[in-house]
């Protein structure tokens, strides 16, 4: 007979481990969820989806911040440490911890639900592949925090600075409690100012997604993945110094732009990756270089330019000012100097 770990150990194991911090949700609060969306497509006895996660350091985004340095913030805070290893080795543990005491546990990467595709079922009436849950929501329905009006995740201790993973298991755990909406984001509109791809809407735009979840009703801005993805991923000379140097008399407004995700995600992924004739003006041969180093230096499939400069940076700079996150810093404000932004026209020298 296995011994059945508690839910208190496992959050306790949780934070030994390194991650910090570990929250619980039913499966009955999904019930909300598309079918390619839900746990219980991917794991039809699935009880609890356990929702647990790592910060992000304030200090990951200071070389973007002050225009100096890009790639730290691939390589440590998104894709390459902190999404690819620094969550999922603890996670990885935590499922072998839950499955030595007799229950399955499905360890869960937070791939985006935008990138299902279009593949038939495989067995009839069943849900298609790839499903994918909204990690976010699912943070949410841990009571680990509340959606921001940018439709980023906010925590009481780090405010927008997390990552998330999950792990689905057949264990029956209590929930945690829910965190009420509006707890933390005050609708300040910080991160819209911020977003440089002008890419969440206003408060007065009324362009919102709401989602009920036991009663409570959670509202954030409808955002336009479109220009955020080219920002994000490197189409916007707004925020690329490199397309700056690789693009002789691009102009290119992200603002004015209507493309899907999937069409950014293209257009981005193929100019910063791909690779062209080597010539004297461009010896290296990528298209633009900058974005393929630092693809490349992130080790682990993806790459980030522009960094959050509104949803994120924005929004913990206000959230620390009003004394809303928890984690606390010596040294003041983190957006210490006029920020900057560059023009949209690439100038031909
Ligand atoms: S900056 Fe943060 S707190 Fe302010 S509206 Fe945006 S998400 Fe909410």
């Amino acid at each position: 007979m296995n011994k059945r770990i508690t839910k208190e150990e496992i959050r306790q194991l949780a934070l030994d481990k390194g991650l910090d911090f570990i929250g619980f949700a039913n499966i009955e609060r999904f019930a909300g969820a598309p079918p390619r969306m839900h746990p219980s497509s991917i794991f039809p006895e699935c009880k609890t989806v356990i929702v647990m996660g790592k910060r992000v350091i304030r200090g990951g985004w200071r070389g973007i911040e002050e225009g100096t340095h890009f790639p730290n913030y691939t390589y440590f805070d998104y894709h390459g440490q902190l999404n690819s290893f620094f969550i999922h080795l603890p996670l990885y543990e935590l499922a072998c911890a839950i499955e030595d005491s007799g229950y399955e546990a499905v360890p869960y990467y937070p791939g985006p639900p935008e990138g299902q595709g279009n593949n038939p079922p495989i067995r009839e009436g069943a849900v298609a592949p790839n499903v994918h849950l909204a990690i976010r929501i699912a943070g949410l329905a841990a009571g680990l925090g509340e959606i921001g009006w940018s439709k980023v995740f906010l925590t009481k201790k780090f405010g927008p600075r997390v990552r998330m993973a999950a792990i689905l298991t057949d264990m029956e755990i209590e929930p945690d409690p829910l965190m009420k909406p509006g707890t933390l984001c005050d609708k300040c509109m910080e991160c819209v100012k911020g977003c440089s791809a002008h890419a969440i809407p206003h408060l007065k735009d009324h362009k919102t997604i709401k989602i009920n979840i036991e009663g409570q009703e959670y509202e954030w801005a409808d955002v336009h993945m479109g220009r955020c993805t080219l920002s994000y991923h490197g189409g916007d000379p707004s925020m690329s110094p490199f397309i700056h140097k690789c693009f002789p008399g691009w102009n290119m407004d992200v603002t004015q732009q209507d493309m899907t995700e999937e069409a950014a995600y293209k257009f981005c992924w193929t100019l910063s990756l791909g690779e062209w004739r080597k010539t004297h003006e461009f010896p290296s041969g990528k298209i633009i270089e900058g974005h393929a180093y630092t693809y490349k230096w992130g080790e682990a499939g993806s790459f980030g330019i522009e960094g959050s400069r509104g949803c994120m940076r924005s929004c913990f700079n206000h959230l620390e000012k009003r004394k809303k996150i928890e984690q606390t810093f010596e040294g003041g404000e983190f957006i210490k100097r006029e920020r900057w932004i560059l023009p949209c026209k690439v100038e031909r020298k």
